[in-house]
């Protein structure tokens, strides 16, 4: 019946263990004293041993229907395999006497037995491989978890042996390779067990509806498609010391061969076990080649089919009395656990607990989670219905609904979210190392150099940190050492960070308005109003703090004014605030956590539009495009007074996987022209904004510099009274409009635009669309 495997159809040659020693010596000229026979489904497989036991070869009499052609891939793959990777353990075949392989090309390595020979009543095909060490037929429960990974890597290689390796022979359908798993629908008659049979079809079901159609997409090539626990040989710790049996060998998804070895290796086990042991073979796997999104996720499939045909397939077998019911059956019992493992955890629960997470799903809803485990300290979530957020790519967001949404909010991601430059520096450095600054290591001395490179003279020395507070915490304490000073003076609406020192600097966190006694305050210049445009606000503040005998070490600014409300600052306002600083004794910080890296389209550092040198330059958000890493860039004597006192080390600042990431955005941020990129989508943004504002009153004013925005909203344009109710509105509106901003500025009167800086022209007209919409709505 099945017209697509006829050795699989067919009875296996029937020659003795004696025949097989004639057999030897008239192909291969080999004289052996006994043959043992170890079985095979496809062909008859011998050892050869020699007088004192000792072991010569391994024979293989072929199946008479065995098409010579599959027989030369086989022996062309694994010499293939063999070269590309010399320590693969797969045995080589010999060479037939009187055989040229050069001349004979892949024939060199069979012999042809003729009918009548050694009770041969058809001719077949003769080969004979060299014998490898170690037992066969291990049992996979005594396996270590150690060698259960080692043999996920072993998969790999061997995947990755044959990758550059193809015949003609390979596209062919092996009903084991379970990509052709629909062809066994038509055994389903053949399992008795209705309940069983019921689970196979399930598989076969989910694999015609989700596998198939997916098939194209995953990663093929000719791999092995058969490797178990029968065709490995094991050292004593179950390491493998031999991959036997290339017989089936197809062009086919990488990930059947990982199927393949975790349903044999799973075998007997638990539920849990198999999970688990699936993890253990994959981490192995990866070490060598990582996989990809679509082959993890399908892998819960994969396994499942693979039990299903190892149900199907000897079932069928059996009932065609092609081998015995009981040895053909043998695995059917542990096939089964396996579906069953796989269907009582559902498929998405499956692909979960492969991909590492054990820990079954909580019911409870992640907002009543993040609340109970997290507490009220935490920010709370954004928007009334908060977005659950599954993934992001350049300026898009996806929710877990698959609703896209422009992110017109994020800064930290400023390339783009998932830049690949960045993703994939992060990832090759992750498997390469990850260690800290006490050894000598290239990328952050790179780093460190490119990012001097980008400062004003003088700027010339980098510590590496881990967050933007830690930038500035660090930043401080050295201002403080090198002045001597205490005082600190910020912004009225400033936000520097966490620590215990940039949190006194940010008078946005301080709700119950408590101002630390060494931290002053101004007020920004507002453009809008056209108030407090001079600096005696600030020379009010370095006075209010001289009253209480406090002396500045330092003033610190975010050149973008973003917790502020996005206000330009003229040159010459900040060059006098400088000047007036360092006169009181104290240091300049420029915070480039939100300004820098390009946000203001004219320059790298927000603070060079100021024509200012600072003493400090802390960067941090967008420096790694997401992953966290920070700096502070200063001058040699500040650094050296602060080594004075102390000794300066951060366990992840300038790891290698930091550094890597931030090296990747400054490349991409050349590659790609992101800086005048910035200005034009920034000065498109703002001009239809003020577009939409000759339609709705309630813009007040809309200003910034490059993608760093900020849109007033008033209730009465005259009065210029802020509106935050409507402002809230607003944000509201346009996320159910599919943009995400935010809200800053005292009042929270402001929408917060500060898209990542892949956000382009093209975006601009959903933007104001959903600001149109967002605005008539409210
Ligand atoms: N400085 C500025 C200007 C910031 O906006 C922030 C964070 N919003 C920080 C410092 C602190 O950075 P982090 O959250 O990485 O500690």
């Amino acid at each position: 019946m099945q017209a697509f495997d006829a050795i699989l159809a067919s009875r296996l040659p029937g020659f003795s263990e004696t025949d097989a020693v004639g057999v030897a010596a008239a192909t291969f000229g080999l004289t052996a004293a006994t043959a043992e026979n170890l079985g095979s489904e496809r062909d008859q497989t011998f050892l050869l041993r020699g007088a004192r036991g000792d072991d010569l070869a391994i024979m293989k009499i072929s199946n008479a229907a065995e098409d010579p052609a599959t027989l030369d891939m086989e022996a062309l793959g694994v010499l293939h395999a063999r070269r590309a990777d010399p320590t693969l353990p797969v045995a080589l075949p010999r060479v037939v006497p009187g055989a040229d392989p050069e001349r004979d090309g892949a024939a060199a390595y069979r012999a042809t037995l003729p009918v009548g020979d050694h009770g041969a009543t058809e001719a077949h095909l003769v080969r004979l491989y060299d014998v490898l060490p170690g037992s066969g037929r291990s049992d996979p429960l005594a396996l270590s978890d150690a060698a259960i990974a080692d043999w996920g890597e072993m998969t790999a290689r061997l995947a990755r042996a044959l990758r550059g390796f193809t015949h003609p022979s390979a596209h062919r359908t092996m009903l084991w390779d379970i990509q052709h798993a629909p062809r066994t629908r038509s055994m389903l008659g053949d399992i008795r067990d209705t309940r069983r049979r019921a689970a196979v079809a399930a598989v076969l079901d989910r694999f015609e509806a989700v596998v198939a159609p997916a098939w194209p997409l995953l990663r093929s090539q000719v791999v092995h498609t058969d490797f178990t626990i029968d065709n490995a040989l094991v050292d004593h710790d179950g390491r493998i010391t031999g991959i036997v049996d290339f017989g089936d060998m197809s062009y086919s998804a990488m990930a059947v061969d990982i199927a393949s070895v975790i349903d044999s290796l799973a075998n007997g086990r638990s539920a849990d076990e198999l999970f688990r042991v699936s993890r253990l073979v994959l981490d192995g796997y990866q070490r060598v080649t990582p996989l990809e999104p679509l082959e993890l996720r399908l892998m819960g499939e994969l396994i499942a089919t693979r039990s299903a045909v190892t149900i199907a397939i000897p079932a069928w077998r059996a009932a065609q009395r092609l081998e015995d019911a009981e040895f053909a059956e043998r695995y059917t019992a542990s096939a089964e656990a396996i579906v069953r493992a796989i269907l009582d955890a559902g498929w998405d629960e499956a692909a979960r607990r492969l991909s590492g997470s054990p820990r079954p799903a909580p019911d409870t809803d992640l907002a009543t989670r993040r609340e109970a485990v997290l507490g009220p300290a935490l920010e709370p979530l954004t928007y009334e219905h908060p977005i659950h957020m599954a993934s992001a790519r350049g300026v898009w967001m996806t929710d877990t609904n698959g609703r896209r949404y422009l992110d017109a909010y994020n800064n930290v991601p400023c390339v783009g979210h998932s830049h690949p430059r960045v993703t994939e520096a992060i990832a090759r450095q992750a498997r390469l190392l990850n260690t800290n600054m006490r050894y000598l290591h290239e990328a952050a001395i790179e780093l460190a150099e490119r990012l001097v490179a980008t400062c004003p003279p003088g700027l010339d020395t980098v510590l590496f940190v881990n967050s933007g507070s830690e930038a500035n915490d660090l930043a401080w304490r050295m201002a403080t050492a090198f002045t001597g000073n205490t005082g600190g003076l910020c912004t009225a609406r400033a936000y520097h960070g966490i620590s215990e020192a940039s949190a006194a600097l940010s008078p946005e966190s301080w709700l119950a308005g408590k101002a630390p006694a060494n931290i002053e305050t101004w007020l920004r210049p507002d453009t809008y109003r056209g108030t407090d445009l001079d600096p005696s606000g600030f020379a009010a503040a370095i006075g209010r703090l001289a009253l209480r005998g406090v002396a500045p070490a330092a003033t610190i600014l975010d050149g973008a004014l973003t917790s502020d409300g996005f206000y330009d600052l003229e040159p010459a306002y900040v060059a006098e605030l400088l000047r007036m600083t360092r006169a009181a004794g104290g240091l300049w910080i420029a915070d480039e956590v939100q300004g820098g890296h390009g946000r203001t389209g004219d320059a790298m550092w927000s603070f060079q539009r100021f024509g200012i040198v600072p003493d400090f330059v802390t960067l941090g958000k967008p420096m790694g495009n997401g992953h966290p890493v920070a700096a502070v860039i200063t001058r040699r004597e500040i650094a050296q007074r602060f080594a004075a006192d102390t000794v300066f080390f951060s366990t992840f600042g300038g790891n290698q996987v930091s550094a890597a990431a931030a090296l990747a955005v400054l490349d991409v941020l050349e590659d790609e022209g992101v800086l005048p990129r910035v200005k034009v989508a920034g000065e498109a943004l703002r001009a239809g904004i003020r577009d939409v504002a000759t339609r709705h009153p309630a813009i007040g004013d809309v200003r910034g510099m490059g993608l760093a925005i900020g849109v007033e909203i008033v209730s009465d344009r005259p009065t210029k009274t802020p509106d935050p109710e409507a402002t809230a509105a607003i944000k509201e509106g346009m996320r159910d409009r599919g943009v995400l901003v935010g809200t800053t500025g005292t009042a929270g009167n402001i929408v917060k635009v500060r898209p990542p800086l892949a956000f382009t022209t093209a975006e601009v007209p959903f933007f104001l669309e959903a600001l149109e919409g967002a605005l008539a709505a409210h």
